[in-house]
């Protein structure tokens, strides 16, 4: 799978790309991504991305022109497997169900916006569709775009070591538990300062853990977000 990220800050991105499961994948050839500078897409002096808002208003916009040129030349031929995002704090919310659904394409381009945003016309004409990643307001959307790359790219075949794990995360309509989260986990020492892991973690029942797990999991959900049960309930 392929990735672009349009932005004014590519260096940004040089941490998140040569670390972890991202960089393995890419060594790997499983995934493809590449930040390009916008302003490569600039004819001026300065290279200037932004302008003025009309109407008057607050701090800078980037400009659709470079928007434009950039993305028209990154994919020349935009079709059903391309999908080209602008990340935006007004967006619809990216969440585990929008991952997989973005995990289905060939090429991603996405669009980081900076300073108070983005020329309308490049959410209207130019992108598929706009996202957020929550609602709060980040500086641009380097951050958001790495946030949405990460977690499709482990979505992809090959790129986790067993691709099963996805499938029983928080949030995975196909998990134990549609709606739950996944359930808390200890590891070694069996006890740390004087702090005990379950009892019945340790006594190796597969049938008692997979209970001890599924309610664990919902009392867990129900303190931490109640909301995941209220809509599973209404689902229902
Ligand atoms: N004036 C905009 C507003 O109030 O909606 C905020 C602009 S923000 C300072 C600059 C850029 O950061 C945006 O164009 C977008 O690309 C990115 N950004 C900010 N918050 C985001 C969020 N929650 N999700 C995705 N991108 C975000």
């Amino acid at each position: 799978m392929k990735f672009h990220l349009l932005t004014i800050f590519p260096e940004f991105f040089a941490g998140f790309l040569e670390n972890g499961v991202v960089a393995r994948a890419r060594n790997s050839g499983l995934l493809d991504i590449q930040a390009w500078n916008l302003r490569n897409w600039t004819f001026d002096r300065h290279k200037t991305v932004d302008d003025r808002p009309f109407g008057g208003g607050e701090g800078m916009l980037l400009k659709p022109e470079p928007l434009f040129l950039a993305t028209e030349a990154i994919l020349p031929e935009r079709n059903s497997r391309t999908r080209v995002i602008l990340l935006s704090a007004q967006g619809a919310r990216f969440d585990q169900a929008a991952a997989r659904r973005l995990a289905q394409y060939d090429e991603l381009l996405l669009i980081c916006g900076r300073y108070e945003g983005v020329d309308e016309r490049v959410a209207e004409r130019l992108a598929d569709e706009e996202l957020s990643i929550g609602d709060y307001v980040l500086s641009g959307g380097e951050l958001a775009a790495a946030v949405i790359v990460d977690c499709v790219a482990r979505l992809i075949p090959g790129v986790l070591g067993n691709q099963d794990s996805t499938q029983f995360e928080s949030f995975e309509a196909s998990g134990h538990e549609p709606g739950v989260l996944d359930c808390p986990q200890y590891t070694r020492p069996a006890e740390f300062r004087g702090w005990p892991v379950p009892e019945v973690l340790l006594g190796g029942n597969h049938e008692e853990i997979r209970r001890w797990r599924r309610r664990a999991a919902f009392e867990k959900t129900a303190r931490l977000r109640p909301d995941l049960i209220a809509a599973q309930k209404i689902t229902k």
